[in-house]
């Protein structure tokens, strides 16, 4: 980033400078045409009463005789209109000349600016990606956009993108289910919580299996409401009725909130302000959000999310693999070796392991040991290496650490 900031800032100077020169050459030309058609507008008014009339004045260049007799019939001197054209053609010419000059500075800035990127980010990404992946699919991508834009709320966007791609009005069966969680959702925006409190209602015992903190959310920010309004004694008959069920999964926070009643006149002012914020309903429809899709048993993200994020992750170590691999060697014909992937927790579905020794996917009867230096390698790897003596000591494949076969422990994934 050292040489590619220096290069934008550099730009994006040039390009001001340019807007401003170009606004100025732009805006001195209009004068000098306005002025040009006055003189000329003057010119034909003064010798509309000669032969030449004032609408085919401009073509054809007036005789002698016309300009003499406007010369004779007006007090303004005579404007030979093929001068004042000539003037205006030089005039835009040299406007454009000048309007040209401070972009070519502009378009040097954006090419050394580009070369600066091209520098800093070598790797050819197209190297690792298969644009025909997917030429058979299409439909399959079709399906995965369809459903981000359900995920996101954007039914009308999804109903014309449904249509204009063809694709079956079943496609996207979850769309009157998140229709309902959107519809809470505004509502909650909007300050009315009864739809979310509906929902928590109808689904409470499937949600308290999910140790859901949504009800106490929603009660808190209920509370908060009430005293932000300045109504502090109904306020605090609320919280009676309804914290006691809270209190032994969140009696501090409750502690924490009874003492907002101290504060109550300044709230925004007070030690207590972040729990009037913005980010408090933000909160919430983040937990109402996840609550809904473990209850139906759907990821939070959508799949083109999850696939984007996913790909991002593993591009780091996809570039370096392929730089690895000899080119033009497909990825699937040559030999599977198994690569660690830095995914984040939130896209981690469920576990997988593959042994670096043997290649081979992890089973109960072949499960997984923990190395003492924290590498792992199958069970049947390590009596292989060991040869099945469980006092020998065992180099691990991934770095020089030494472990004792015996103090290798099983995992369970
Ligand atoms: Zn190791």
């Amino acid at each position: 980033m050292d040489k590619i900031l220096p290069e934008f800032e550099k730009v994006a100077k040039r390009q001001k400078i340019a807007a401003r020169e170009s606004d100025k050459t732009l805006h001195d030309l209009v004068a000098q045409l306005k002025q040009a058609r006055a003189r000329l507008a003057a010119s034909a008014s003064s010798s509309s009463s000669s032969s030449v009339s004032a609408s085919t004045a401009p073509p054809p260049p007036p005789t002698q005789d016309a300009g003499a007799s406007a010369d004779a019939s007006s007090p303004l001197p005579p404007v030979d209109i093929a001068v004042v054209v000539a003037e205006l053609q030089k005039i835009v010419k040299d406007a454009m000349a000048k309007l040209q000059e401070p972009h070519k500075e502009v378009q040097a800035g954006l090419y050394k600016y580009g070369r600066a990127i091209e520098k800093r980010f070598k790797t050819d990404v197209n190297a690792l990606w298969d644009p025909d992946v997917l030429r058979e699919r299409s439909d399959l991508l079709d399906l995965a956009i369809a459903q981000t834009f359900v995920r996101e709320g954007r039914f009308a966007l999804h109903d014309t993108f449904q249509r204009e791609a063809s694709l079956a009005p079943s496609a996207a069966d979850d769309r009157a289910l998140f229709e309902g969680l959107f519809r809470m959702l505004g509502a909650l925006k909007a300050g009315d919580l009864e739809p979310a409190w509906q929902w928590v209602a109808q689904h409470s015992d499937a949600l308290a299996a999910l140790q859901s903190t949504l009800a106490y959310r929603l009660v808190s920010w209920q509370y908060m409401t009430l005293l932000q309004a300045g109504a502090w004694e109904p306020a605090v008959t609320y919280a009676r009725q309804q914290f006691p069920r809270f209190r032994d999964a969140h009696g501090d926070a409750i502690q924490r909130l009874m003492g907002a009643v101290l504060y109550r006149d300044r709230l925004a002012q007070s030690p207590y302000a972040d729990l009037v914020g913005p980010e408090r309903l933000a909160q919430i429809t983040e937990t109402l959000t996840r609550d809904f899709c473990r209850l139906h048993q759907l990821p939070t993200e959508s799949l083109l999310e999850t696939a984007a994020m996913v790909g991002t992750l593993a591009l780091p170590t996809l570039i370096k693999m392929a730089s690895v691999l000899k080119p033009g060697v497909a990825w699937t014909q040559t030999s599977e070796m198994s690569v660690e992937l830095p995914l984040i927790n939130r896209v981690r579905y469920h576990s997988t392991f593959v042994c670096p020794v043997s290649k081979e996917q992890g089973t109960d009867a072949n499960p997984p040991m923990l190395l003492t230096c924290g590498h792992m390698i199958a069970r049947e790897s390590l009596n292989r290496i060991s040869k099945g003596q469980m006092n020998s000591k065992i180099k691990c494949t991934y770095c020089p650490g030494e472990t004792i076969a015996s103090q290798a422990q099983q995992l369970y994934f």
